[in-house]
């Protein structure tokens, strides 16, 4: 007799998830969500672990880079 054991190959694929976890506070958000709503951090898609990828902030990182140069030019200009 033959063991015939017929494997399933309907199974989940592990990279589906129903939710994703917030990369700040791990709380589950929606798939669409783009934002967390308990942190307010901007999320992304899921990756490999059902966590959300973090976004990066280009906006924040403009206006940081912005006032340090302000802040160069006018040390230079007030001082030199
Ligand atoms: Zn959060």
């Amino acid at each position: 007799m033959g063991l015939l054991k017929a494997r399933d190959k309907k199974a989940k694929n592990p990279e589906h998830y129903l939710v994703k976890r917030c990369p700040e506070c791990f709380i589950n958000l929606p798939m669409d969500a783009t934002k967390c709503y308990s942190c307010k951090t901007k999320v992304g898609d899921v990756d490999h672990y059902g966590k959300a990828k973090k976004k990066t902030n280009w906006y924040s990182y403009i206006i940081c880079i912005g006032a340090w140069g302000f802040l160069i030019v006018y040390i230079g200009w007030a001082f030199f």
